[in-house]
């Protein structure tokens, strides 16, 4: 079996994947609050993970492999946006969920095996904080339950923070009821007008990162394979989880594994900077779901990733490239360089650059099934090639009557310029008695004939 190595942030190196279970693997990734569009760097952990997940699926076989991705229901944001927009919490969170996954559909990611949303989970949530009391690692104060950090002794190791940087970092709010001001809520009480669910402590809800603990313990068990999410989640929300899970006497997650963040054109995205785009407006303007997938593995997903309008032509290109190559092409199998690239902690960039190899040499049945390993390629997401694909037959009839009056006139220059044109856009012209061949080579750039038209 092909060993999978990854990067471990609680141990800061690369480590094999041995399973908890042999030959199956758990995995949990952190998914959106819903109450609005996901933004483009929302999308990256999103296919960075189906793309691990494919892979875990290819090692594994697909049903040894169980990915947990969940939705936060319930958030103060939600219910300030069901205040603001006068609609139900239900109508957000329902809408906002169908919008996300059509969405990630476009962007080729696979549906993960469970979806769970975090208000249908509510009574384990109460289980694990009534249990965190019992065992003294949590305490109730006016309608709250907190979980004590200074009754777990790894607190902030995991994140490798100091006091004061996890006080700046958490932003915590310095309530009167709390012991020490880094004890975060596990439960907190609700008014008439936010959902609430009755409890030990009185009619309440969830803090947020309960949430992933108890919905990892039910649906992966005591402990799984790999806990995965962007790096601006480790703190406080991953050191958090952990200190639940482990105070409550889970063992969690083995492998962490984050996902730095995304820029666009070196900037960091943001409302204020006029940057901010959702996948939806992209998609709007015409970019194809899979060209976002294609700049989003382009970057290995431990560097930051900057979204480009360049990187975003140049993929757009090799994309109409590989899928002229692989046209009616029934894939064969991953060549084993592929397979190692991605098995040595998802270097997706790396696999990309053999993917161009294949592409040059010509190997199209490879191309095509590492394609579909990486989520690319596919016939699902290939309808926006028709949209404006240059059809070359019309270029071959041309060049044959180009000639047949070139023969006749002795005058060649019509011809050659035709030749001259069609070789610049980066297609090979065979000519020979009977036939005109046309091949787009690496460099075919269709845009450059558009002027022959
Ligand atoms: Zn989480």
């Amino acid at each position: 079996m092909t060993k999978i190595t990854l990067h471990n942030t609680k141990t800061r190196q690369k480590e094999d994947l041995v399973p908890v279970k042999s030959g199956e693997v758990s995995m949990y990734v952190c998914g959106p609050t819903v109450y609005d569009r996901a933004h483009l760097g929302n999308a990256r952990p999103v296919i960075i993970f189906d793309t691990l997940f494919r892979l875990l699926r290819h090692v594994y076989g697909e049903a040894n492999v169980t990915y947990v991705r969940n939705f936060t229901d319930v958030d103060d944001k939600i219910n300030a946006r069901a205040a603001e927009t006068g609609q139900s919490i239900r109508e957000i969170t329902d809408g906002t969920i169908g919008l996300y996954l059509s969405d990630m559909d476009a962007v080729g990611a696979l549906h993960p095996t469970h979806m769970p949303r975090a208000t249908e989970y509510i009574a384990p949530m109460v289980a694990m904080s009534a249990d965190l009391i019992d065992k003294g690692y949590a305490y109730e104060a006016e309608g709250h339950v907190l979980f004590a950090v200074e009754s777990y002794a790894d607190y902030g190791k995991f994140s490798g923070r100091g006091i004061d940087d996890m006080i700046a970092g958490s932003r915590v709010e310095v309530a009167p009821y709390k012991r020490n001001p880094m004890d975060f809520v596990l439960w907190k009480p609700s008014d008439a007008d936010t959902p609430g669910w009755d409890s030990p402590w009185g009619k309440g809800r969830p803090g947020w990162h309960i949430e992933c603990s108890a919905m990892a313990h039910e649906l992966l068990g005591e402990s799984f394979d790999i806990h995965g999410g962007g790096n601006d989640l480790m703190f406080p929300h991953h050191e958090n989880e952990i200190a639940q899970s482990k105070c409550a006497g889970h063992d969690f997650a083995n492998i962490w594994m984050h996902n730095e963040m995304l820029q666009v054109e070196g900037k960091k995205m943001s409302k204020s900077l006029g940057n901010f785009f959702t996948v939806r407006d992209l998609l709007d303007q015409g970019v194809p779901g899979e060209v976002i997938r294609f700049v989003m593995l382009s970057t290995h997903y431990r560097k930051p990733m900057d979204w480009t309008e360049k990187k975003r032509e140049e993929a757009e290109k090799t994309l109409r490239k590989w899928r002229l190559l692989v046209e009616n092409v029934d894939g064969s199998y991953v060549p084993q360089d592929i397979l190692l690239s991605l098995s040595d902690d998802l270097n997706t960039a790396g696999a990309l650059t053999l993917m161009h190899k294949l592409a040059n040499d010509g190997n199209v049945a490879e191309l095509k099934s590492a394609g579909a390993l990486l989520g690319l390629l596919g016939d699902e997401m290939g309808a926006w090639i028709d949209k404006g694909a240059v059809d070359l037959s019309v270029f071959s009839e041309k060049l044959g009557n180009a000639r047949e009056k070139a023969m006749q006139s002795k005058d060649f220059s019509a011809l050659d310029a035709l030749k001259r044109a069609l070789t610049e856009a980066g297609v090979e012209v065979r000519m020979s008695k009977e036939a005109v061949e046309l091949l787009p080579t690496s460099t075919f750039d269709p845009s450059k004939l558009e002027g022959l038209l």
